[in-house]
């Protein structure tokens, strides 16, 4: 008897029965991953041009199929959720120039240009905007540490 429900697209872990997964907008039932970090992985290599997670349980083992819980819909990793609020900080720097430069002078014995500027401001937003939908779906309003 299988002791997990289905195997993760991308990590190959097991998915659980009664355990939250994700699966794709665009791939649909095809794979489910274990994270949306593991979705994330799947959506260069399947070549998506836009798609989003979508938050689904997987079936509860003891259940007949008529009793399963309805799945929950959550849309996890939408693009076009994430861009429904702008901020005049999109476009601004988020690191400190000053320090990041005496860092990597420090640590590699580099200079840094500019743009690096731009480049790490938007992996910072990229980054806490996803933490933050994670916050928000464990219906937090404090964004914190463990999100990342
Ligand atoms: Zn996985
Ligand atoms: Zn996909």
């Amino acid at each position: 008897m299988e002791t997990y429900w289905r195997k993760c697209g991308s990590c190959k872990k097991d998915i659980n029965f009664n355990q939250i997964y994700q699966t794709c907008s665009v791939c649909k039932g095809k794979f489910a991953f274990c994270s949306v970090d593991c979705w994330d992985e799947h959506v260069p290599i399947m070549n998506h041009q836009s798609a989003w997670a979508e938050e689904n349980r997987a079936p509860s083992k003891t259940l007949s199929p008529a009793d399963q819980p309805q799945p929950v819909r959550r849309i996890v990793n939408s693009p076009s959720a994430s861009s429904s609020k702008s901020s005049p900080m999109d476009t601004e720097i988020l690191i400190v120039a000053s320090k990041l430069k005496q860092y990597v002078k420090d640590k590699h014995d580099l200079s840094t240009s500019a743009n690096v500027m731009d480049a790490l401001s938007r992996e910072v937003r990229r980054i806490t905007d996803r933490a933050a939908e994670k916050a928000m779906a464990e219906g937090r309003k404090t964004l914190m540490d463990r999100d990342f």
